[in-house]
């Protein structure tokens, strides 16, 4: 049996233990990172990349077979398309493939030991790795638990045949003819767009009284208005009750009582739960918030030396929340000076149309006892929206009455993802309407909308 001691163990080379491992190395820490399946985590081989390319390349095949069959608006023909899911995927895998050696090389790079193989704690500081060449010992004066999670299952339609969660989803070698998505939220809505554009007939069936419920209604409105133009059924207020007897159908429950819904898969995406099996964490006894490890500002667990970062620890479980995590607890464990001071933590839902959000909405900024001023600029008033063919939606922004100080930005519509960085650059450096209108945004972008909503929100918008 082999052992080694370092300074720094991570658990989990998924983004926020590799950002971690990165950092901690380039400090000059000694590290060592373990992890059971490839670098990268569920964000490279199975989440947020593998979806995206699917998107994309549904994306891609929707607007060709809407321009097939005769003469559109901008005048381009092309003969009937047809999809090859098996290539798309081949395609998707070496996205997949380029990214996680591309993280392989980077802890090389910065001279982080890789240990491949599943890590089983054996005290708060000791843990064993069975690695392709027996069993390793690996001791640490600082731990870093970044080992993620996994589907939430349910009890009523455990996965397995036709019952699939996002990551069979990612791997389908045909398009269904029939899908139902159960969950409405963000691995629902994205995966089950990407599929109706693909030609699946697609209903989702949602528990709350509508898609999407962390959003505010006025930014899920156009999302939800194209996924019925686009023939998607909406079940909302109801509850998957379980397979029927002969297993080919999803028996719901809702406002207009039990009906079956025949499909060839399931997709049941209704959360995500922290991933511990097997892994002895169970008996480190570590507080917990709900299912999730509890953690301070500085990603302390209960247990002194022992951090958590990214999914593990629970809402909201994005990437780079779980990067910048990582990130601090490197450099807290070189000894800087750092805790959690992030005045937002964007987000973004890949639907058709993208929705993206940073800092408070103004339901919660009143919520919060802010008079807020409110501006929204609309795309139908946009030059750029006008020549990409796509005008639904708006870019708003939530600012202090007294002060102007921008409190939240979001947006929905076609390619706002990219606008991202510049609401997040804003609440970050504290500006104020004042600066965002006062910053030349080039013409023609969609970007003018961020500038005229500012305007707006000063109540003297020039193009609305
Ligand atoms: P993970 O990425 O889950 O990595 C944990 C790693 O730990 C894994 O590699 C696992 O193998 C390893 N591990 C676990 N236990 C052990 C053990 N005992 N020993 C050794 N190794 C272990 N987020 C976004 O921000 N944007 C998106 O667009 C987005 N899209 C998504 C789409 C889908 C379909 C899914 C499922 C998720 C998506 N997410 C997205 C969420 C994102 O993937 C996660 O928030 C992110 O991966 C969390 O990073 P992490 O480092 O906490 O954990
Ligand atoms: P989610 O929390 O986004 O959505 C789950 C949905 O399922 C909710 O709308 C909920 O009301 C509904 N639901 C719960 N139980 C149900 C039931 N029994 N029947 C019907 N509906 C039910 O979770 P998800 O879509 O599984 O995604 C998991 C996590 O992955 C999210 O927390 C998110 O942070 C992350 N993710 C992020 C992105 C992105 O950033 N673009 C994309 C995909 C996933």
């Amino acid at each position: 049996m082999k052992e080694i001691s370092c300074k720094l163990l991570v658990i989990g080379a998924g983004p926020g233990g590799y950002a971690c491992a990165i950092r901690a190395g380039q400090l000059g820490i000694d590290t060592v990172i373990v992890e059971a399946a490839k670098p990268g985590g569920t964000c490279l081989t199975i989440g947020c990349i593998p979806s995206k390319a699917l998107i994309h390349a549904a994306e891609v095949f929707d607007a060709t077979r809407q321009m097939a069959g005769g003469r559109n608006a901008m005048g381009i023909q092309v003969d009937q398309p047809s999809i090859d899911l098996a290539g798309t995927m081949i395609w998707k895998d070496g996205i997949v493939g380029r990214l996680t050696s591309g993280v392989s090389g980077l802890l090389q790079k910065a001279r982080v030991k890789i240990v491949s193989g599943r890590a089983r704690f054996r005290d708060g500081k000791t843990v064993e790795v069975e690695t392709e060449t027996g069993q390793q010992i690996v001791r640490a004066e600082t731990v870093v638990i970044a080992t993620g999670s996994d589907p939430v299952e349910l009890p009523a339609l455990p996965f397995g045949g036709r019952v699939i969660s996002s990551t069979e989803a990612l791997s389908l070698r045909q398009v269904p003819n029939r899908l139902i998505v159960v969950g409405g939220g963000y691995i629902g809505l994205e995966l089950g767009t990407a599929f109706a554009k693909l030609g699946s007939d697609v209903t989702v069936v949602e528990a709350t009284a509508r898609v999407l419920p962390i959003y505010d209604a006025d930014l899920v409105k156009p999302v939800t208005r194209r996924l019925t133009e686009r023939g998607i059924r909406l079940f909302t207020n109801t509850k998957a009750i379980g397979l029927s007897k002969t297993g080919d159908a999803l028996i719901v429950e809702g406002p207009d009582g039990r009906q079956e819904l025949p499909a060839d898969h399931i997709l049941v995406a209704v959360g995500r739960r922290p991933r511990s099996v097997g892994s002895g964490l169970e008996d480190l006894d570590l507080d917990r918030s709900g299912p999730f490890l509890r953690i301070d500002d500085r990603c302390r667990t209960s247990m002194r030396g022992v951090y958590a970062i990214g999914d593990v620890t629970g809402e909201p479980m994005l990437a780079h929340r779980a990067i910048a995590q990582g990130e601090m607890v490197a450099e807290i464990v070189a000894g800087k000076k750092r805790a959690w001071d992030k005045r937002s933590i964007p987000s973004i839902c890949f639907t058709d149309p993208e929705i993206v959000s940073a800092g408070l909405s103004p339901i919660e900024a009143r919520a919060q006892g802010y008079e807020v001023k409110v501006g929204q600029f609309p795309f139908i008033a946009n030059g750029r929206a006008m020549t990409m063919q796509d005008e639904d939606g708006f870019v708003r922004v939530v600012a202090r009455a007294d002060t102007n100080l921008v409190l939240g930005l979001q947006a929905v519509g076609s390619g706002v993802s990219e606008l991202s960085a510049a609401f997040s650059l804003a609440i970050e450096m504290g500006t104020r309407l004042e600066d965002i209108a006062g910053t030349i945004h080039v013409h023609p972008t969609r970007s003018e909308a961020l500038q005229e909503a500012a305007l707006k929100a000063m109540g003297h918008a020039l193009h609305i």
